[in-house]
């Protein structure tokens, strides 16, 4: 049976999923999860003018890949319905007729010019951030201070309004927050939010309060940059009647730089920002689930491989941390390298098979492939990387990377020679990687060098690249025509008239 643990993912549909709302989708259902409790999908779809059509599409496919399950939501269903707020406008209308009834809220007729001279008259005043408040209210348009005929003249003639939330002048705030402790907030600094909109339809801070309550939402888990609405949310809650859910607000998540990871930073520092950019890039979902959990939580051990089942069983919201948790690439790479390594040879190679399939190739063939997956597996960061790491088992080499070359000398093409003419006389079922190595060893003691004047221009010849899979166990994959050719092929373009 389903504990009494209700959340819910609340996102609004106006992009495709962020990875901090991966994070926060995900720390909800660790803790739905933990207790036995459920998990809910909310689309705050009330903001129309942002509003992206395939963003809640992209939003489930998202979870979905990442492995979290949803128990209630608008493809799922749920005796809490609907799960989309634009389809919830009744529900709205009965809190805000109850707020105006009680005198907790208020009509105001201002244009947005209106609005913006006064916010200029205060400014010029020293005021550097005006807001419409328990102070300037008492000079603008709305029912406090027109008189009530001409309240209800300007309601029947249908003249454009919203309803504010009626901010009390003095008073303090307080409620405890599950990570932060004890919050307190002063309504002196609160602006009179505006809970309904001229177009009828309510605004974040309406729906949300109005939404966790008909939805029995136990637990509100969401990011930091929501913890300045809480005071507003709280009002609403004590206005209305209804208690309040628990409140545990993430910390951010900081870019490399520093400050917060905002779109433009992570652009900038090569970050994917989308949940899709990491199924795009064939980053492993239980990778990124791992890497996410971390980034703000850990179980207070050394551990830090865990799969989602384990992390449900380990997440408690006391562990989190209050301060920003950094996003570490590198970390996350080291996290898809160690999931990439569990998969079986043949899980990867149907999974490389398809995706060789979109990319066309030089060369390819799936039986090499299938004999390259457990080389490269070790090697790579990612599953893609195995086709560009590996692509020269398709096909000879068009360029040799700049890097590698530095290390090409005026004696590697007879180093190279000389080890063309040791390994030449093998046959093919000789030509294994025991026996090429030898004849390396053999090689270099005879032209009296060390091991490494030869590895990698050698490694450049056959693959164009000065780093990649085990050298020896690659040249017996390649077989011995494909060597020899590709030695002769380098040696011409490399140490010819006219090369480097
Ligand atoms: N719709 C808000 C968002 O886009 C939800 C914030 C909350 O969880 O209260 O993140």
């Amino acid at each position: 049976m389903a504990s009494s643990v209700r959340v819910r993912f609340a996102p609004s549909p106006t992009g495709f999923l962020h990875i901090g709302g991966l994070r926060t989708a995900l720390y909800n259902y660790l803790f739905a999860r933990h207790h036995g409790g459920t998990f809910i999908l909310r689309i705050e779809d009330t903001d129309q003018a942002r509003f992206v059509e395939d963003a809640e599409q992209d939003i489930i496919r998202s979870l979905e890949w990442s492995g979290i399950r949803i128990d209630e939501g608008p493809l799922h269903g749920g005796n809490y319905g609907p799960y989309r707020q634009s389809e919830r406008k009744t529900f709205y209308q009965k809190a805000v007729e109850k707020l105006l009834a009680e005198g907790n809220a208020y009509y105001a007729f201002d244009t947005q010019e209106e609005i913006e001279v006064m916010r200029e008259r205060l400014k010029a005043s020293g005021n550097p951030s005006p807001a419409y408040d328990s102070i300037t209210r008492q000079s603008m348009k709305n029912s406090l201070t027109l008189p009530q005929e001409e309240v209800e003249r300007r309601l029947a003639e249908r003249e454009p309004y919203v309803i504010r939330l009626k901010v009390p002048r003095r008073e303090t705030i307080q409620f405890e927050d599950l990570i932060r402790g004890v919050v307190t907030f002063e309504t002196k600094g609160l602006d009179d939010q505006v809970l309904l909109k001229s177009d009828g339809l309510p605004t974040y801070h309406l729906a949300n309060v109005v939404d966790d309550h008909e939805m029995e939402i136990t637990h509100v888990i969401r990011g930091e940059e929501w913890l300045s609405s809480a005071p507003k949310h709280i009002l609403l809650y004590q206005y209305l009647g209804w208690k309040p859910p628990q409140m545990a607000h993430l910390p951010l998540i900081m870019s490399p730089s520093g400050g917060k990871l905002s779109k433009r930073k992570a652009e900038i520092e090569g970050i994917p920002v989308n949940t899709r950019d990491y199924i795009d890039q064939e980053y492993e979902p239980e990778a990124l689930v791992n890497f996410l959990a971390y980034l703000g939580w850990s179980p207070g051990d050394d551990s830090e491989i865990h799969s989602l089942d384990e992390l449900c069983q380990l997440f408690t919201l006391d562990r989190v941390s209050k301060g920003g948790a950094v996003f570490n690439h590198k970390k996350l790479l080291w996290y898809n390298e160690h999931y990439l390594r569990e998969k079986s040879d043949d899980e990867l190679y149907t999974r490389v098979l398809g995706l060789a399939a979109e990319k066309q190739i030089p060369g390819f063939d799936a039986e090499v492939l299938k004999n390259i997956i457990p080389l490269l597996k070790e090697r790579v960061s990612k599953a893609d990387d195995i086709l560009e790491m590996g692509g020269f088992f398709f096909s000879d080499p068009e360029h040799y990377d700049a890097e590698a070359l530095k290390k090409w000398s005026d004696e590697t093409p007879d180093l190279i020679r000389a080890y063309k003419a040791a390994i030449e006389p093998l046959h093919e079922a000789e030509f294994s990687a025991d026996k090429l190595k030898a004849s390396l060893e053999e090689t270099v003691a005879a032209q009296n060098v060390g091991m490494g004047k030869l590895m990698m221009p050698l490694r450049v010849c056959v693959s164009g690249q000065g780093f990649g899979p085990d050298l020896f166990p690659s040249l017996e994959l390649l077989g011995r025509e494909k060597v020899l050719h590709r030695l002769d092929l380098a040696l011409s373009r490399l140490s010819g008239p006219g090369a480097s």
